[in-house]
């Protein structure tokens, strides 16, 4: 189990993994993210926690917890708790 002190964001190893393995799409509204966008642009890649940090530490550094959203959607969310969440492929059913 990770022990993270709550002031700390994700590791920078994190942010890389999720950038690699999560799909580019936007967690919040569902469009494509752009990669290549600048950092401080609005559209630009983010990650947002499913669980916020401030409700479930432990889950902070945990990918499965970690969605791509757009900075501005991520912003716009503000506190409020997700209602719909996006399920892993994997558990798909046909
Ligand atoms: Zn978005």
């Amino acid at each position: 189990m990770l022990v993270v002190s709550p002031t700390r964001r994700v590791s920078a190893r994190l942010v890389a993994q999720a950038r690699r393995e999560l799909p580019k799409v936007c967690h919040l509204c569902g469009t494509p993210i752009d990669m290549l966008l600048p950092r401080n642009h609005a559209m630009s890649w983010t990650l947002d926690h499913v669980t916020p940090r401030a409700i479930d530490i432990s889950r902070a550094e945990d990918i499965s917890n970690l969605r791509p959203v757009h900075r501005s959607c991520n912003s716009s969310k503000g506190k409020r708790l997700h209602i719909n969440t996006i399920k892993p492929k994997s558990s798909r059913r046909w």
